[in-house]
């Protein structure tokens, strides 16, 4: 079934919930296939205002980095979870060195309030055309075409094939292309619209495929999902889809200031269908410790029994805008990278971001420690991170403000059109051939206005 375990996976899962806190770490879980369903470090730092900088450590290195730090916290006596007496105190003075510690390496990619737009995900984008630096022939696009979607421009005009596997999603990314067009050079490119990449980073020749997610095996090129304005994933609360990022940007900047930090519940949340099998232990947790934990699963469009929600009916949906009524909110990835991260920060919330190395094309600038804290992917660490997360309100408090201030700064929907052009801009600058209009392509016109 897409995106959900078999019965064999599922039966594992409840054993690794009897010995969850007895292993140190389970068996690396089995990844997802896809859901199909409209549902669903270098450089070019220095630009120009000489704002960017390259030292950051990935996210991804940082964490790992910490483990050693975290299993001495976990070692310490005296864990009440209080921060009431020296022992406690040391034993959170771990974290705090390793958050100010972040702070001090974190070089914000802008610094500039007014001319912030360009700056931040340059990093990004260079680093998902350096596959192609020695330039894209016409045979290295033409071995792509069964990934995606063809679509050209050429003299300002947008044309597309004919079929697209989910056309909500064909026009979600439409939006931004027709909006963009009278300043982008003639190019062609194949757009894949599943939620999975296409191109494995081991083959010979890099692969330019554009996809809105990928990890760490994969050259897909990361552009904006169709989701920023349109095309899913869609849930009995948002039948349409999660809709425009701008209005649900404001929703959520709303609902953060009806649930103001001193009046948000302090345990950790999360409401998600089992898109990807990584959410269990956190769902079972749940279940053990409900004052710690509220996490359950909601039905999606794939399910089929409790089988599917690990054991028991599905939970209720929350909206988006009703996790802003918590203090710790988790990130998981799906069967990619989850829609749902840049959500979680507009709420003022601190973000839990279980590991994983699936990322859209923001995710590079979001910094553990520093914006959101890093979970491990089993999850390990969840109670001594969410007690040191009580007992240190303070310390939550700062890095959910600056959660939410990166991504209300830098992931705007001008940010997300910029990032459109950059991205074709410099993708058409390594096509080592002319552009000539395709037989099986249409144009596509602007019916907004
Ligand atoms: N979602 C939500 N409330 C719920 C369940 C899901 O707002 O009760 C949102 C969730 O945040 C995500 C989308 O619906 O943006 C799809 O969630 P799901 O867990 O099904 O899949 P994911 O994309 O996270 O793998």
């Amino acid at each position: 079934m897409p995106g959900l375990a078999t019965h064999a996976e599922l039966f594992c899962k409840n054993l690794v919930c009897i010995f969850l806190f007895i292993l140190v770490a389970l068996a690396p879980l089995t990844s997802s296939t896809e859901v199909r369903s409209e549902s669903g470090s270098s450089e070019f730092c220095s630009a120009g205002n000489g704002e960017g900088d390259c030292s950051i450590n990935s996210g991804r290195v940082l964490s790992l980095e910490l483990l050693d730090e975290r299993d001495l916290a976990e070692t310490t006596p005296g864990d009440t979870g209080t921060g009431a007496s020296s022992t406690t105190s040391d034993k959170w003075s771990v974290y705090r060195k390793l958050v100010s510690e972040a702070l001090e390496a974190y070089r914000p990619c802008s610094t500039d309030k007014e001319s912030n737009v360009r700056v931040c995900y340059r990093r990004a984008l260079k680093k998902d055309l350096e596959p192609f630096a020695d330039g894209i022939s016409r045979d290295a696009f033409l071995s792509v075409l069964d990934h995606g979607t063809v679509y050209q421009i050429i003299n300002n005009r947008l044309y597309r094939q004919r079929d697209c596997l989910f056309p909500s999603r064909c026009s979600g990314i439409e939006h931004f292309l027709l909006k963009l067009l009278k300043d982008l050079p003639d190019t062609e490119m194949v757009v894949n619209v599943r939620d999975y990449p296409q191109a494995y980073a081991n083959h010979a020749a890099a692969a330019p495929v554009f996809s809105f997610s990928k990890s760490s095996v994969f050259d897909d090129i990361l552009y904006p999902a169709w989701t920023f304005w349109e095309g899913g994933p869609a849930i009995m609360l948002y039948p349409q889809g999660l809709g425009r990022w701008d209005l649900m940007r404001d929703r959520l900047l709303q609902s953060a200031d009806a649930h103001p930090w001193e009046k948000k519940t302090p345990v950790g949340f999360f409401r998600g269908s089992r898109t990807s099998a990584d959410r269990d232990p956190l769902v079972l947790l749940s279940r053990q410790q409900p004052g710690l934990v509220d996490a359950a699963y909601t039905k999606n469009q794939a399910w089929r029994s409790e089988d599917d929600t690990l054991g028991l009916p599905p939970a209720d949906e929350v909206s988006l805008e009703d996790h802003c009524q918590y203090k710790y909110l988790f990130n998981f990835r799906g069967v990619a990278a989850s829609f749902r991260l840049k959500h979680l920060f507009l709420c003022d919330a601190v973000v839990l971001n279980v590991e994983s190395d699936w990322v859209e094309f923001f995710y590079d600038e979001l910094k553990p420690w520093v914006h959101y804290i890093p979970v491990r992917k089993d999850l390990s660490d969840v109670q001594i991170i969410l007690d040191l997360l009580r007992a240190n309100d303070d310390l939550a408090r700062q890095i959910a403000s600056r959660g939410k201030e990166f991504v209300f700064r830098h992931l705007s929907l001008t940010n997300v059109e910029d990032y459109w052009k950059d991205l074709l801009t410099e993708y058409s600058k390594l096509l080592r051939y002319a552009v000539v209009k395709r037989p099986d392509v249409y144009e596509i016109k602007n019916t907004a206005s």
